[in-house]
């Protein structure tokens, strides 16, 4: 298990990497933490001829909070991600998924733009930047360009990402006051990878309905399954048991989940159908103020 040869280089600033990525483009691959890439490059599934090292762009490493939004750089740590008490305050579900991830050294190691860029279904960042439609933000010599989470993920392991550029940051909302949130997964192990997992949010009005819900699925398809577009009807109502019967059944009747060595697709459905009323139901207890019951 050792990787095919490479050469590698440490740029100390964005110009630079920009020079050896225009000179080496579809040869080469930037490293982060080296959580996912290692590996693959292990097992040869990946057989960069240079390896472009960013951790010296030290700048690339920040939570900041611009008004609404909270952007994240690319390079900081997953392990930063979950002990930012900006975001335990402003965007809490970010924390407590990335909290998910894997085991605790590998989150001290993993970058969010590594995450994001590595594009596995089933991992938490990208499940939580398209629940809260987060916007990537990409560089290269040619300029800047930004990307909603939609668009950015193709397909399985794919991004929109061309080879000469570099993932600088992603920006996620500041959640409204009162509105609640969740994530929950289903693993076969702690700090496995989750077989199925489900992020949501929501926020109630003055009468108890519905005023705004978000929920996106990971590990169904190749790529986080946002469903925003069937939520609409579900809008306006105060939630009982009724409603959510149908808003599962909505979800997961014409649903094309996969199916692979983990779990079969009828699986994958079974689970999302215990799932989805878990989150659901625990970001409706946060939105009403409470904890949910675990
Ligand atoms: C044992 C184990 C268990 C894990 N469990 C989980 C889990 O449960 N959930 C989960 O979500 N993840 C899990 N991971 C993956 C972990 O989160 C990785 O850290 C993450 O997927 C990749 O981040 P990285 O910084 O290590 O990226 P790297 O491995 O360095 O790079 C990954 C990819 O992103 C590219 N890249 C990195 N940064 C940039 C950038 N700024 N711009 C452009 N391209 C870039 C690289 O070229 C490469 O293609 C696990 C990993 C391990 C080893």
């Amino acid at each position: 298990m050792k990787p095919a040869r490479f050469s590698y280089s440490r740029p100390e600033q964005l110009k630079e990497l920009f020079e050896l990525l225009d000179r080496h483009a579809d040869s080469a691959k930037i490293i982060a933490g080296g959580q996912s890439l290692v590996p693959m490059m292990n097992m040869r599934l990946a057989r960069p001829e240079v390896l472009i090292d960013i951790n010296r762009l030290t700048d690339l490493s920040y939570i900041v909070r611009k008004e609404e939004r909270i952007e994240i750089g690319a390079l900081t740590r997953q392990s930063d991600i979950e002990g930012s008490e900006l975001l335990k305050e402003a965007c809490p579900i970010l924390p407590f998924a990335v909290g998910k991830i894997g085991h605790y050294a590998i989150r001290q190691r993993g970058t969010i733009g590594g995450s994001v860029v590595h594009a596995d279904p089933s991992a938490e960042l990208p499940v939580i930047a398209s629940l809260l439609d987060a916007n990537i933000h990409i560089a290269s010599s040619e300029g800047e360009r930004t990307v909603p989470a939609e668009e950015f993920f193709v397909t399985i392991y794919t991004t929109d990402l061309l080879p000469m550029e570099v993932v600088t940051s992603i920006d996620f909302p500041v959640l409204e006051a009162g509105e609640g949130w969740a994530y929950r997964d289903f693993t076969r192990r702690a700090g496995d990878y989750a077989i199925v997992s489900v992020g949501a949010t929501m926020k109630l009005d003055e009468q108890g309905q519905v005023n705004r819900m978000r929920l996106a699925l990971g590990g169904v398809q190749d790529i986080p399954h946002n469903v925003k577009s069937l939520l609409d009807p579900y809008l306006d109502a105060v939630p009982d048991k009724e409603w959510m019967h149908y808003l599962v059944e909505e979800i997961t009747s014409e649903l094309d989940a996969n199916s692979d060595i983990h779990a079969s697709s009828e699986d994958r459905i079974e689970l999302l159908k215990v799932l989805i009323p878990a989150a659901v139901d625990d970001a409706l207890q946060r939105a009403k103020g409470g904890e949910p019951v675990k």
